[in-house]
């Protein structure tokens, strides 16, 4: 995932605004990355950039958002999915042209032929000089032909694939872009006479703002003091938002497609609990992603929801501590088990996914230590058998355990008295989607555009060694 903001406000304002706004709304987009955060700030002549590894609240110190006045920022969080986690491959990432002066760049998503396009920018005489896919992009922008950063955006974006949701900051003007899928949420607001963009719309309510609509996919949209204008309309025939934003990877407090998160969720729960009744006393969440679904069981079911599972909000999520054995620990570490609501109790237990299967497993015997008679498994989405390729680092195929067990096998291994997944159809029907408005691959493995199955995060980095 990764999140992105971009916020521009008219030549009269505070300078001392937008890099405060914008350290409240990567705040807000906190949950879509934690190995690095970064501003890139313009006064309307140079570009300041500061970019740490770290939480936001840890990367960002007062003389820093000093450093950072000016008219409009850019700002991210990443996790990382081509490109490893280190200091070299944060964003923003800042590109500079001779002619033009410099440009900077945050970015959600997974450009697909990051590779050959690198090797095409290399045999032109570019250099590189991290192993993220977001240089193959600001690179691609930077040495395409036109007089002006709306031409070479233009020019450049048709010869990438994949997905990303852009924002660029010049000193003149800030772009919000969307892939022509449309695979990453991306979204405009207001506040007062600043124009805000963000990953999800939560984050432009944290700091105020109105939600004022998505970025289309494959839209180009810059924004100045004249206000925001579609410069290009690059949609793809076939478009689709990832399907695993409403599961997990958006904040609750979201729209996505217009459509409330959270009450999605409670659907997904609700169908969960027609699709897979359970006999059983009590449902409990795996919290927090999993909140509203299990609100949805309980409710549709008429067993009592409780909180069986306590999570440590200040450990974050496991699974974005980039290796196994970290996220093997992080079970253990981040939840502690009720045993009052527990003991002697016929356990429902809903989680949103089951991806490598670590998660699961642990949860069941913590519950059956904490005196758990009988844990049934519940999942808010189907068997997930195909690895994504658009920008959220699920695992390689042969890693995702739905892609090695069947049902039962999956069963066996968490060791649940039962376990039951949402349906296909069941998780489309709560989206309130059709299958052609999402992207379903990691379900299906019917993929947007072809893919390349042999591309992994680190194909940069090894080409780079
Ligand atoms: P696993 O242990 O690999 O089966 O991971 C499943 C758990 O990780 C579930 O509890 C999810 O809430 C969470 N999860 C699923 N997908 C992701 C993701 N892409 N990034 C971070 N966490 C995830």
């Amino acid at each position: 995932m990764c999140g992105v903001c971009g916020i521009w406000s008219p030549a009269m304002a505070d300078p001392s605004e937008p890099a405060r706004l914008m350290f409240f709304a990567l705040y807000a987009l906190q949950h879509r990355g934690q190995e690095s955060a970064g501003i890139a700030a313009t006064d309307g002549r140079d570009l300041r950039v500061v970019r740490r590894m770290g939480l936001v609240g840890q990367v960002f110190a007062e003389p820093d958002l000093g450093a950072l006045s000016g008219r409009a920022a850019i700002g991210h969080t990443r996790y990382s999915t081509t490109g490893s986690s280190r200091i070299e491959n944060a964003q923003p990432m800042v590109v500079r042209d001779e002619h033009l002066g410099e440009l900077a760049l945050g970015h959600n998503g997974n450009c697909i032929n990051a590779r050959e396009r690198r090797d095409e920018l290399i045999a032109e005489g570019v250099q590189f000089s991290t192993s993220s896919d977001t240089e193959v992009v600001a690179q691609a922008i930077a040495s395409a032909p036109g007089a002006t950063w709306d031409q070479r955006i233009v020019a450049a974006l048709p010869s990438l694939a994949g997905a990303w949701s852009l924002t660029l900051l010049t000193p003149t003007a800030l772009y919000a872009i969307r892939d022509p899928l449309g695979v990453r949420p991306l979204c405009l607001g207001r506040k007062g006479d600043a124009w805000i963009v963000a990953s999800e719309n939560s984050a432009l309510e944290t700091i105020g703002a109105a939600t004022i609509r998505d970025v289309r996919p494959g839209e180009v949209l810059r924004i100045d003091d004249r206000g925001p204008v579609t410069i290009a309309d690059l949609a793809a025939d076939r478009t689709g938002l990832c399907v695993f934003e409403h599961v997990y990877l958006a904040s609750a407090s979201s729209d996505l497609g217009g459509r409330s998160v959270y009450a999605t969720r409670e659907r997904m729960g609700e169908i969960l609990a027609e699709e897979h009744p359970a006999e059983a006393d009590v449902v409990i969440p795996v919290p927090d992603s999993a909140i509203p679904a299990a609100v949805g069981y309980a409710r549709q079911s008429g067993i009592p929801f409780r909180e069986g599972l306590i999570k440590n909000r200040y450990i974050g999520r496991t699974f974005i501590q980039p290796t196994q054995e970290l996220r093997r620990h992080s079970v253990a570490l981040k939840y502690n088990a009720l045993r009052d609501v527990l003991d002697g109790k016929r356990v429902v237990v809903v989680d949103d996914s089951i991806v490598r299967g670590s998660t699961s497993g642990p949860i069941v015997q913590l519950l059956k230590r904490h005196g758990a008679r009988e844990v049934h498994l519940r999942v808010c989405s189907p068997p997930i058998r195909h690895q994504c390729f658009f920008g959220v680092d699920m695992a390689q195929r042969d890693e995702l355990i739905a892609s090695r067990m069947d049902e039962t096998a999956i069963r066996e291994h968490v060791g649940a008295d039962s376990l039951g997944y949402l349906s296909l159809e069941g998780m489309m029907r709560a989206t309130g989607a059709t299958r052609g408005e999402l992207c379903t691959a990691c379900f299906t493995g019917d993929y947007l555009v072809p893919v390349q199955l042999e591309l992994t995060k680190d194909v940069l980095e090894a080409l780079r060694a």
